[in-house]
């Protein structure tokens, strides 16, 4: 007899805007080990969105011990590291000194809105949406960087010193993992910073020019599934190398087995994300959705066209610790559940402003069509309905783009709530299919680091897993057009 094989595993770290987790996945892409820590946002002024990065290290170095120590208990046998994670998040820091130099300005942040509308006066948005397939607009990295060296005296201090360097959250972690010896990111974050050119993968020096941003402080760009370097083996007490970074966007899209044109996910967690991969060329849109690298492997890049929802689960953690109407994002579906409508109760969420496909980073949230009669079911009900009525206006644009589309794939914390799945089908018309596992930018990622490490040749080689709940659309044409245009005479209330 054989000896049995110690069963293989790849420790999948997904660090996002809300928890640092860390999965181990083996061969067959199911979960063997798990851990999670919770995370908190600062909201030091109107629309500024920060995080310690410090603190985002320690999560992550905590949770990845919590399943090494799994892995030893259960035999595993872990064999490399993958990284998918919160995206444009900005982190500069002190490399001599391995100090982080401000918080970091996170992805929702609008704190750079007046300084974006301005280069928007002087004319450059054709260009940079040319040359990167993103708009002018705070959430992209390149606004936070210019942001910081601008205001705050370390920052400059470290540059003056040639010490200075950026990262996003992949590029910070890597930094950390290797100790200060590998100072890299991947095409799909490179191509959140409104610096990297979409066609060449290269940080583009007029758009370095525009935003004042000097590339010595910039990561390598490598391939998403590439040879990243050596964990140290004082954090682990193994050289684990790490073999995949990727945004946790394009990793869901990945994880859902989204890995040839035409295919469409979209994505529940803090925010809201639809990707359709377009192949290998970039599809330039002309309804304000953006165009983004999906992944790059095996020396291809792929790209995808995306709609972005800034507030999704964001605002059911809202009711949940600013209203305290809940006390459980879970409780939003009996809630829900409990109204035979909405009563005309509309949320439109734009508490961190509107995105796609509008982009006003101004425009302020607003809860509209309240009567006497309006209880809190109301309003956690017109919460999960926004979600719904905005993936419903990303879709019409990526259809107005040509986008052929006949399900939708979906994932993220919030597709736990089974009538907000249901109303989805119901408003978009279309079957919604839930995946058994709901891990899809961890899985993603890590099936980058199996093509990296040879467990498959190719990401056609990998089983993705077709297991699915599905939900059909029931609702009758009139009662979608009446939804509809509620939140349409909503949104138009808020809109600027
Ligand atoms: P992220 O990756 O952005 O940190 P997750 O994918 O972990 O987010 O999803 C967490 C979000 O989902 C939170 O904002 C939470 O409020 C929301 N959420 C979790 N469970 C439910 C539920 N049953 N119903 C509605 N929203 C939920």
């Amino acid at each position: 007899e054989p000896e049995l094989k110690r069963q293989q595993a790849i420790l999948s770290i997904d660090q996002g805007t809300s928890s640092s987790r860390a999965l181990l996945f083996n061969r067959d892409g199911k979960v063997v080990a798990v851990a999670q820590q919770e995370l908190d946002c600062v909201y030091p002024d109107q629309g500024w969105v920060e995080q310690d990065a410090e603190l985002i290290w320690l999560s992550v170095l905590k949770v990845c011990r919590q399943v090494l120590a799994q892995a030893v208990q259960l035999g595993i046998e872990v064999l490399g590291v993958s990284i998918s994670n919160q995206r444009e998040t900005t982190v500069l820091w002190h490399k001599a000194k391995d100090k982080v130099l401000a918080p970091a300005i996170v992805w929702q942040d609008r704190r750079t809105a007046d300084y974006c509308q301005q280069l928007k006066d002087q004319g450059h948005e054709t260009l940079v949406q040319q040359k990167t397939g993103l708009l002018l607009d705070p959430y992209f990295s390149a606004s936070k960087i210019q942001w910081l060296l601008t205001h705050n005296a370390d920052v400059l201090q470290a540059l003056a010193d040639n010490e200075l360097a950026f990262g996003t959250i992949d590029s910070f972690l890597l930094w950390r993992l290797t100790s200060g010896q590998v100072h890299a990111t991947d095409t799909t974050n490179a191509s959140r910073t409104l610096l990297l050119n979409l066609q060449s993968l290269n940080w583009d020096q007029e758009l370095l020019q525009l935003f004042g941003v000097p590339e010595q402080i910039l990561p390598a760009v490598k391939q998403s599934a590439d040879t990243y370097g050596l964990c140290d083996t004082r954090l682990f007490g193994l050289a684990l190398p790490v073999l995949a970074l990727v945004g946790d966007q394009q990793a869901a899209a990945l994880g859902q087995g989204c890995i040839s044109a035409g295919s469409l996910k979209s994505t529940y967690g803090t925010g809201c994300f639809a990707l359709l991969n377009t192949g290998s060329s970039p599809l330039f849109s002309k309804h304000r959705l953006l165009t983004t690298v999906a992944f790059t492997v095996q020396g291809q890049t792929f790209y995808a066209l995306e709609g972005a929802i800034f507030v999704a689960g964001a605002a059911v953690k809202w009711l949940r610790d600013q209203l305290g109407v809940i006390t459980q994002a879970s409780e939003t579906e009996a809630l829900a559940q409990s109204l035979p409508d909405n009563g005309g109760v509309y949320l439109v969420p734009a508490f961190t402003g509107l995105a796609a496909p509008h982009w006003q980073p101004e425009a302020r949230a607003s809860l509209i069509g309240m009567t006497l009669g309006t209880g809190k079911a109301h309003i956690a009900r017109a919460a999960l309905e926004a979600v719904v009525y905005q993936t419903a206006d990303l879709l019409a644009a990526m259809l107005a783009d040509g986008a052929k589309v006949e399900q939708l794939q979906i994932d993220g914390g919030m597709v736990a709530n089974n009538w907000l799945c249901q109303h989805l089908a119901d408003v978009l018309n279309l079957p919604v299919l839930k995946p058994s596992q709901n891990e899809a930018s961890a899985y993603g990622a890590s099936v980058l680091a199996g093509v990296a490490l040879g467990w498959f040749e190719s990401l056609a080689d990998v089983q993705f897993s077709s297991e699915a709940q599905q939900f059909l659309p029931q609702m009758s044409a009139d009662k979608r057009c009446q939804l509809l245009s509620g939140w349409q005479k909503a949104l138009n209330s808020v809109l600027l």
